[in-house]
């Protein structure tokens, strides 16, 4: 099989640094003999690219930033473009404003810093006193009214508005398709609720052992079939998963 590999980054690869020098090492081989190795984050790019250098992250064959909808292929300079063809597919029908919109100004939002709101994403965190799952859902009700914007909750804190046709799923199913490959081939880590989007279009999964509430909920109803629970953290969680779906040499 030409497998491809889609990870996110933060609580995903991170946590652990010994064990991720040790996939790091199995995923250069794995690329070596033909693998394709996507990170898939909601980092902003440049701060993908730092990790690449100080944090022992895996060199990668394409970085998905900003939830999923910007794409960077190598050589990875830093004043690099995303990849235009999924960029201008995702500002059809998308303006930033009017995804800031969905949120009333009611104190209990604060939009994240500059890096994090983009033309094709606005991002707030939760700073209220309530309940966050609840005032979550009631942003939610808003953006489902409107087909082209989807909402993505995480961490019972992080809260994004991106195009409905965007997300870290679809993000790396475009790339997957761009490089020609199998859908069917493809095997994705995370750990909070922006993954869900990703573990869903796939149908081979790894929730690692920390992962968020959030997460570890959809992975268990899909448990077995589609999703691996790994019972390591970070990491080694994700080479768990990985070995238990026999994608590394
Ligand atoms: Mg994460």
């Amino acid at each position: 099989m030409r497998w491809t590999i889609g990870s996110d980054i933060d609580g995903t690869l991170t946590g652990d640094a010994v064990a991720l020098q040790r996939l790091a090492g199995r995923i250069a081989a794995f690329r070596a003999a033909g693998g394709k190795f996507a990170l898939v984050t909601g980092r902003s790019y440049g701060e993908a690219l730092c990790g690449l250098v100080d944090e022992g992250l895996p060199m990668a064959d394409a970085i998905i930033t900003q939830v999923g909808t910007e794409i960077y292929l190598p050589p990875f300079v830093p004043d690099q473009s995303p990849l235009a063809a999924w960029s201008t597919q995702l500002q059809q029908a998308f303006t930033h404003q009017r995804a800031v919109d969905f949120v009333e100004p009611d104190g209990q939002w604060v939009l994240q810093s500059g890096k994090a709101n983009t033309a094709l994403k606005a991002s707030w965190w939760y700073v209220g006193r309530g309940d966050p799952d609840a005032a979550a859902q009631r942003v939610a009700a808003r953006v489902a009214e409107h087909p082209d914007y989807r909402m993505i909750w995480s961490s019972g804190r992080d809260l994004d508005i991106l195009p409905a046709t965007a997300g870290k799923g679809c993000a790396l199913r475009f790339l997957v398709e761009y490089w020609q490959r199998d859908a069917d081939a493809c095997v994705v880590a995370g750990d909070t609720g922006n993954d869900i989007n990703m573990i869903e279009a796939f149908s081979r999964g790894i929730v690692v052992a920390n992962a968020q509430a959030e997460l570890l909920r959809f992975g268990r109803e899909r448990n077995g079939d589609t999703v691996f629970m790994a019972s390591h953290p970070y990491a080694a969680g994700v080479e768990q998963g990985l070995d238990y779906w026999s994608v590394l040499p």
